[in-house]
């Protein structure tokens, strides 16, 4: 008989970047949730960039803000420097990024969490998950305690089992020396999950006072930033900003790092982890990239109230005296004084193939999960997987369906598709790259995508849903408006024109037209346009990108309405691949390992052929029309 026992409906275990959002997204829906933590101190850690967003990760934090998520107005709240990035490229790859100061942006977030209804914060280890009959019940304490829920949500990032190590000093703790969580991952196993051995480092923390910034180049955010929530008022977020620093690295560094990888712990061995291939170390660098001369150094400030500095594009886990010989060879920081060093962290996670797109466990019903824990690496799509698994966490709690969002509809879709369909043998980090409709899935018109679903699900006001309706109408009309008005070949706009080097005009032109020549756009035909209504900036935006970029975006919704074709061939869960005649064996393994949920799924496995497709589809086609019998396991 446990000493202590208590119940809620849901149980969160991590209060990082995923945990938050799932304990939020429970909580927020209603339902009694306890959300556990080794030290309520680290809510929210940064533990490494000081920065939310960059290149598709501004995307998937817009996305998360528009479902209901609480990163975007978080880091609204905190930054000390914003820039949108790619402006000089198409909208598709523009993305914002905004650095944080990370105490702040900590102390904001779990004043949220604290001032939840129906939230409860405990700090203790959960050291096992409790399932009766394939069910999951509860999860223990290390302390012994015991608390039962209807679903859990295990976002333990960088913590299970975690060893933090440079040169040959290992320690087993969390990131910044705080306590690690040893005892979970047996208890997993025990349930028959597949654990991997994942690693990621972080560079040195270096005091601000011991640098000189004479010999660096000044980074400033834009002179208008805008926010990164759509419920943050653009005027009250204009404010003086921080600076970051590019330095770079030279021969003399990367010959001190060639002369020591054999005391490397990456190079030697002692690391059994596997790294982000995206974000490599330093010394990953040099060796996978002999022909650079120099690679950049980004020196950025973690916060207002702190001296320490952030070496972005140092991380390392060489020895103590190779990174001060290594940093002081960098100009500016001849002198530096290092406050944090440089390490790497190896921890536990999950194959994420046992996961269905709603994050739950195939083998264990009720049990969700989200963040590092499913092998991804980044603030960003931690918290993107936490607010997903949450919401189907509680989804299943309130008999509701799941909320899944496919490939053309969200960074979000693209993710949990790739983790759950494709095979991850190291960190899996977001790159536009990865969505193949990302001119439609852009991060300014990611509320025009999701909110209706955020306000369905039930995290979005009735007054954040009505100003999306009036949002979305108010673009509709100016592009209609545009479309019908008519400018003639006078001698303002012939004079307009020539200034803008644009052909001039032999007949009358809608101003539409003119918004879709290359040289121009819909800001600058404001002198030509006087009728024009007073709309907001992002209104704005959405008329000029939906005009100008019109042919691109109707080829990309025919490419998504053949997408959707093939993930609306739905197969039956419990569907028996060994049955299909002319299969290949590895397909059959792989398909009834991973149970897809659609044709469209299936045709993204690895191991799964286009003529392996062919044949499920006339299979299928047979089973629908009965000239088949219907063959379950
Ligand atoms: C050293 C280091 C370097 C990194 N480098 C990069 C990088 O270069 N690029 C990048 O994109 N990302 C990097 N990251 C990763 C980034 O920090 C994570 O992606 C992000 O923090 C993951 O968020 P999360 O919510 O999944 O987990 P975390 O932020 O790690 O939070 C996990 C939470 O779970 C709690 N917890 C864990 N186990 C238990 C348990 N059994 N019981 C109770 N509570 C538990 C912890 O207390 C913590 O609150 C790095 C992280 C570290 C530590």
């Amino acid at each position: 008989m446990p000493y202590l026992e208590e119940s809620y409906d849901a149980a969160v275990v991590g209060a990082g970047h995923a945990g938050c959002e799932a304990a939020l997204a429970c909580a927020r829906l209603g339902l009694e949730t306890i959300l556990f933590t080794v030290s309520v101190d680290s809510i929210a850690l940064m533990p490494c960039n000081p920065n939310i967003g960059g290149s598709s990760k501004g995307h998937l934090v817009r996305e998360l803000d528009a479902l209901g998520g609480e990163m975007g107005k978080n880091i609204d709240k905190t930054f000390i420097q914003s820039k949108m990035l790619n402006e000089s490229k198409g909208p598709a790859v523009h993305s914002l990024r905004a650095q944080a100061d990370k105490q702040d942006y900590t102390r904001e977030m779990r004043k949220t969490l604290e001032n939840t209804e129906h939230l409860t914060i405990r700090q203790a280890e959960v050291s096992e998950i409790i399932v009766e009959d394939g069910k999951l019940t509860g999860v223990k304490t290390f302390s012994g305690a015991v608390y039962h829920v209807k679903a859990a949500v295990l976002c333990t990032g960088t913590y299970l089992r975690a060893r933090c190590i440079y040169g040959d000093v290992s320690n087993p703790t969390g990131p910044n020396g705080l306590q690690a969580a040893n005892h979970l991952t047996d208890s997993l196993k025990a349930h028959g999950i597949e654990m991997f051995r994942f690693k990621t480092g972080t560079p040195a923390r270096v005091d601000k006072r011991s640098i000189d910034f004479s010999r660096m180049e000044e980074q400033f955010g834009d002179k208008r930033v805008v926010p990164f929530s759509f419920s943050t008022d653009p005027e009250s977020i204009q404010k003086e900003q921080a600076s970051c620093w590019l330095t770079y690295t030279n021969e003399e560094t990367h010959q001190i790092i060639r002369d020591n990888l054999d005391r490397s712990p990456l190079f030697s061995g002692a690391i059994e982890g596997t790294g982000p291939r995206y974000c490599p170390s330093i010394e990953d660098k040099v060796v996978k990239f002999p022909d650079k001369n120099r690679h950049q150094v980004f020196v950025e400030p973690e916060g207002l109230s702190t001296n320490e500095m952030y070496l972005g594009g140092m991380s390392s886990s060489l020895p103590e005296d190779v990174q001060y010989a290594m940093y002081r060879t960098v100009p500016g920081l001849e002198h530096v004084r290092i406050v944090r060093n440089a390490y790497a962290i190896e921890y536990d996670c999950i194959n994420a193939l046992q996961l269905d797109a709603s994050l739950e466990f195939k083998k264990i019903k009720g049990l969700f999960s989200g963040g590092q824990f499913n092998g991804s690496s980044g603030y960003e799509e931690a918290a993107v997987q936490g607010f997903m698994a949450g919401v189907n966490a509680a989804m299943e709690i309130l008999g509701r369906e799941p909320v899944i969002l496919d490939r053309s509809q969200a960074y979000i879709g693209v993710l949990i598709d790739d983790l759950v369909t494709k095979e991850n043998h190291e960190p899996y980090r977001m790159m536009t790259s990865r969505a193949e409709y990302r001119l439609l899935l852009r991060q300014d018109n990611a509320d025009l995508r999701l909110r209706k679903i955020g306000y369905e699900i039930g995290l979005i006001s009735e007054e954040e849903y009505q100003h999306l309706l009036w949002k979305e109408k108010a673009i509709e009309e100016e592009v209609q408006r545009l479309e019908q008005v008519h400018i003639g070949t006078g001698e303002a706009v012939q004079d307009f024109l020539t200034q803008h080097n644009s052909t001039l005009l032999k007949s009358g032109i809608t101003l539409a037209e003119l918004v879709k020549r290359p040289e121009l756009d819909y800001f600058m035909l404001t002198v030509l346009d006087k009728d024009r209504p007073a709309l907001p900036e992002d209104v704005q935006e959405q008329v000029n990108i939906n005009i100008k970029y019109e042919g691109y975006l109707k080829r990309q919704m025919q490419q998504v309405a053949q997408f959707k074709k093939l993930e609306n061939k739905k197969i039956p869960a419990d569907f028996d691949y060994s049955t299909v005649n002319s299969l290949r064996k590895e397909a059959v393994q792989k398909l009834n390992q991973l149970k897809p949920l659609n044709i469209g799924q299936a045709s993204r496995i690895s191991g799964v052929s286009p003529a392996d497709i062919s044949v499920l589809l006339v299979h299928l086609e047979q089973m629908r029309h009965g000239h088949r019998q219907k063959t379950t396991v």
